[in-house]
């Protein structure tokens, strides 16, 4: 990293650049986002090997999870950008005769986007995508802990968009607090939500806006009356959202199963047979898995299973590898709820079942802990369905999948409560990188004597 003075001295030239007006222009934002995408069809190969490096993603669970969102969110700006630019007349009230009014989109200025390792091209590029479009100048600093991809970024970003206003920083928790000492008009952040708190603490010197996209436990609720014909469905949907997505280590992966007592052991048998059908009989051996992202990570998920009683509750799996950072697809029946597997966010592919006397009772279990990011359910049931709508709160509800809500630009993404403020993802990430200005115009001639002073009771009679 540079020093302070170097860093200073950059990022006054960037700010220069931004006030220039730009980074304002269509015709450049258009140019950004299409170098955008040609970095990520000209060097797929390069993607696929640096995503391979940090985290043993197969090449389709790499493009289904970040090239492939990434291409489809660029031709979406690609495609509505000129639309997001456009100001929107504003409707007024009758008094402000011979008047107009618009809301004019504009950017918030230089911006600082901090993201992590897990999905490090996605949730680097597609804020980058809304900060772009939004016409900002953007500094980007991707995870020190998917090193391959923060090199990749760092080396090709400034072949492919204009350097003068988007700047890739490598580095860790140094750097990060480096920047943060700089003054930014917007800090948009991915990771822990103990991160999240310093951002925010650091935010408040310039009272500089945050988007935080944070983190949790995301519970599935499991209704054992309504899958009876759907089982493999949900069974592959839920293998899916835990294990066969970074291995688990995802912000919206399924963090924990609630489900009938009554049921669990025919969840458990069918669980076991279908995660050995996608990931083999030695899971190890098999490409369709990730690997845990580096040795502290591996370690602290070790130490989640080390817990005996939280040993005694494995069903299934509970191999590790450290040499290789594996940890098997495992499955627990009833841990503790008082250990850290169930009061800290597991991501990894540990897959803790809790069962409770009647599915109902899921309502208060979430609600007795912190505000998840997602929430899934599995169920027909309507009843259950408005209720875990009405009387719970999440970032997002999805019922009968999970995850798929990340792919979807018209739904907004971001958490509530300890899992995020704010949100993105389609027109909301240029919302999240704009400014809404009102702008109103009068005419000189018409007025009403009654706004003006001297006040005498006639004008109040009005
Ligand atoms: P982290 O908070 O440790 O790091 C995130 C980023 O912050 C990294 O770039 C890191 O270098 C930087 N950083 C760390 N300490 C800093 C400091 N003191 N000052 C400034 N920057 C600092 O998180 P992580 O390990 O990268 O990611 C895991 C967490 O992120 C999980 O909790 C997960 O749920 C969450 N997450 C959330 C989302 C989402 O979209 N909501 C997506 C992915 C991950």
């Amino acid at each position: 990293m540079e020093t302070i003075s170097d860093l200073e001295k950059q990022l006054g030239g960037m700010r220069e650049f931004y006030l220039k007006g730009k980074t304002k222009e269509a015709s450049w934002r258009i140019a950004q986002l299409k170098g955008l995408r040609n970095f990520l069809r000209e060097k797929e190969e390069d993607i696929f090997e640096a995503l391979k490096k940090d985290l043993r993603k197969h090449p389709v669970e790499a493009y289904r999870d970040e090239l492939g969102i990434l291409i489809k969110s660029l031709n979406l700006a690609l495609n509505d950008l000129k639309k997001w630019m456009s100001s929107k007349t504003a409707k007024l009230p009758i008094i402000a005769l011979l008047s107009s009014a618009e809301i004019i989109p504009e950017p918030l200025g230089l911006v600082l986007i901090i993201s992590s390792w897990n999905f490090p091209l996605g949730l680097s590029l597609d804020p980058l995508i809304g900060a772009i479009a939004a016409g900002n100048a953007v500094v980007l600093k991707p995870s020190e802990l998917a090193p391959a991809c923060a090199a990749l970024l760092a080396a090709n970003i400034p072949n492919y968009l204009d350097s003068k206003a988007v700047k890739v920083i490598q580095g860790g928790p140094a750097v990060g607090e480096q920047l943060l000492q700089q003054k930014w008009d917007k800090i948009f952040f991915t990771g822990s939500t103990r991160v999240g708190r310093i951002i925010m603490l650091a935010a408040t010197k310039h009272l500089t806006p945050v988007t935080l996209e944070l983190g949790g436990k995301c519970p599935l609720v499991l209704d054992s009356l309504s899958w009876s014909l759907d089982k493999e469905v949900a069974v592959n949907r839920i293998l899916f959202a835990k294990f066969g997505c970074c291995a688990g280590q995802a912000c919206i992966a399924i963090d924990y199963l609630l489900a009938e007592k009554q049921f669990s052991s025919t969840l458990v048998n069918l669980l076991k047979a279908m995660v050995k059908k996608m990931f083999g009989e030695n899971p190890k051996e098999s490409c369709s898995i990730s690997r845990i992202v580096n040795k502290d990570n591996f370690l602290r998920l070790k130490k989640l299973l080390d817990d005996p009683l939280v040993k005694a509750s494995i069903v299934h799996g509970g191999q590790m590898d450290e040499d290789n950072l594996f940890i098997e697809p495992t499955i627990l029946l009833d841990p503790p709820l008082e250990s850290e597997l169930m009061t800290e966010e597991i991501f990894g592919p540990l897959l803790p079942i809790i069962t409770l006397e009647k599915i109902e009772d899921s309502i208060d279990f979430i609600n007795s802990r912190p505000k998840p990011l997602a929430l899934y359910a599995f169920t027909k049931n309507k009843t259950l369905q408005r209720r875990m709508i009405t009387e719970t709160s999440s970032g997002s509800v999805i019922f009968n999948d999970a995850i798929i809500q990340f792919a979807v630009d018209t739904l907004p993404f971001g958490g509530i409560g300890e899992s995020g403020i704010g949100k993105y993802h389609g027109k909301f990430s240029f919302d999240t990188f704009s400014h809404y200005k009102s702008v109103a115009r009068r005419s000189f001639l018409t007025d009403f004597w009654f706004r003006f002073p001297p006040w005498n009771n006639s004008k109040l009679l009005l």
